[in-house]
């Protein structure tokens, strides 16, 4: 019986594709780049107007400005605001939602508009990263909120800002949400081939600036202290300890510095990203970072200063998280879609909730791809498959079909 139940239920959303896809439109169209904050402002009202039928308090939440280290010195870059929507009942099962609404792309980038390129994809900024998954989040909520055990379980979702620049301002509200929820969603798009996500790289991002001393190239080179030279030293010194370790790479991934050829140039900066398979990785990358700072700081007419500007650990796949993946699985073969979990080496959200000991299952957005970049789409398909799998998930939760592993 419950069985038609649930098809009853799941059905009632066939033949919406258009409009979810309308919608998703209307999201992507308006750009939320990490730092513009005025779209990210506008782009708050469109998520009150979605959540507003869940029976569900809603509370916006500023952000701490992100200080980050660059050639001029410590700069501030305000954040958008997080949105916390959590529903008014108490039930047994808490379940955290969770997904960022800023993309890669600012207000100056050239994507800026949604466009369909054949029936079944819609290019357009940000709409699988992760608006798409935005969208399946709420709906999922909406057709579950319809199904009649929604009391069993009390959700919140998490709305951020902050994402794609590393989570600065909102990993404490993430971890907080994490610690009082028992399981945990991530709506960031599936692998391409629809898979959800079960591990992922960690990933930490370092600032460092480097001061020598400015002198004519030709006339006193010897009093000069190349800050340049130091740099790309660093660079290959950082690399050649790292070369022994496989999981750990590195990109260097912006510079800055000199001036005219013949003056040894007096400062050089440099960002850069690590990527990391273990969680004792990051203890070698520090030390390493540690050391070679230390070094340079030592020879005379040298500083130099860095900084760590976000930090996830990798995200591991534990028992309690395989447990659920499965569930998935079985859902979805429900539901006709053949679904695998696999593993990525993008950095989400999921790596901060579950490094809190959280079952915590991503992937669970849209199926697209180009994230990123100039070509980045959703296939529209997928949205109405996927909020089927989320919501067919959490009726069977509540319902008592599946049940989540204990001692997590
Ligand atoms: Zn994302």
């Amino acid at each position: 019986m419950d069985e038609t139940f649930y098809s009853t239920l799941l059905r009632s959303l066939d033949g919406q594709t258009g409009y979810l896809s309308r919608l998703l439109k209307s999201w992507a169209d308006v750009n939320t780049g990490s730092y513009n904050s005025n779209g990210l402002n506008r782009f708050i009202s469109l998520m009150r107007e979605a959540f507003k039928t869940l029976p569900a308090k809603m509370e916006t939440v500023s952000l701490p400005a992100q200080t980050m280290l660059r050639p001029e010195g410590k700069l501030s870059f305000p954040l958008g605001k997080a949105l916390s929507v959590k529903k008014s009942v108490e039930a047994p099962i808490r379940i955290l939602l969770t997904i960022h609404y800023d993309t890669v792309y600012s207000a100056d980038h050239a994507l800026q508009r949604c466009q369909e390129t054949d029936q079944n994809t819609l290019k357009g900024p940000g709409v699988a990263d992760a608006k798409g998954g935005l969208l399946v989040l709420v709906e999922a909520l909406k057709l579950f909120e319809a199904s009649p055990w929604s009391d069993r379980i009390s959700w919140e979702a998490l709305i951020t800002p902050d994402e794609e620049i590393g989570s600065v301002g909102s990993t404490p509200l993430i971890l907080e949400a994490a610690r009082r929820n028992d399981l945990a969603l991530v709506y960031e798009p599936a692998l391409p081939d629809g898979s959800l996500v079960g591990t992922r790289k960690g990933s930490s991002v370092y600032s460092a600036l480097i001061r020598g001393r400015a002198a004519h190239a030709g006339r006193n080179p010897e009093f000069g202290r190349n800050a340049i030279h130091a740099m790309a030293n660093f660079i290959v010194q950082m690399q050649d300890s790292f070369n022994p370790h496989p999981g750990i790479i590195l990109n260097v991934g912006e510079t800055f510095g000199g001036g005219a050829v013949n003056v040894v140039p007096d400062l050089a900066y440099f960002r850069f990203n690590i990527r990391s398979q273990n969680p004792d990785d990051q203890i070698l990358v520090n030390s390493v970072i540690e050391k070679l700072s230390d070094g340079l700081n030592e020879i005379d007419g040298f500083k130099v200063e860095i900084s760590q500007d976000s930090s996830k650990p990798p995200k591991v796949v534990d028992h309690g998280t395989v447990k659920i993946l499965d569930h998935f699985v079985s859902c979805g073969r429900e539901i006709g879609i053949d679904i695998k979990w696999g593993n990525s080496g993008g950095a989400s959200d999921a790596n901060i909730v579950a490094a809190v000991g959280v079952p915590t299952v991503d992937g669970l957005g849209v199926r697209g791809g180009g994230l990123h970049s100039q070509d980045e789409y959703v296939l529209t398909d997928s949205i109405l498959e996927r909020i089927k799998l989320s919501a067919l998930f959490l009726m069977k939760l509540a319902h008592g079909d599946i049940k989540l592993p204990a001692n997590h």
